[in-house]
């Protein structure tokens, strides 16, 4: 057989995890990070609201700076 070798687990890939932030009524959910509120394109990103689930860099800044603002 050729080709790419397949995934095994596909839960397990390169996707980022954004801090999910706003829902509209569609089910379409925005990321924490996103300036303007737009629905994550679950083929390259997931979205989570576990913290500790959260792999998104911008998403992990705001979440520390929002934090901080309540100290
Ligand atoms: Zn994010």
């Amino acid at each position: 057989m050729t080709g790419k070798p397949l995934k095994d687990d596909p839960y397990h890939d390169d996707k980022k995890y954004h801090m999910a932030d706003k829902w509209n009524l569609d089910g379409k959910v925005s990321a924490l990070c996103f300036k303007k509120p737009r629905a994550i394109n679950l083929k390259v990103a997931l979205w989570t609201l576990c913290l500790e689930a959260v792999t998104c860099e911008k998403c992990l800044r705001v979440l520390a700076e929002r934090e901080k603002a309540k100290q």
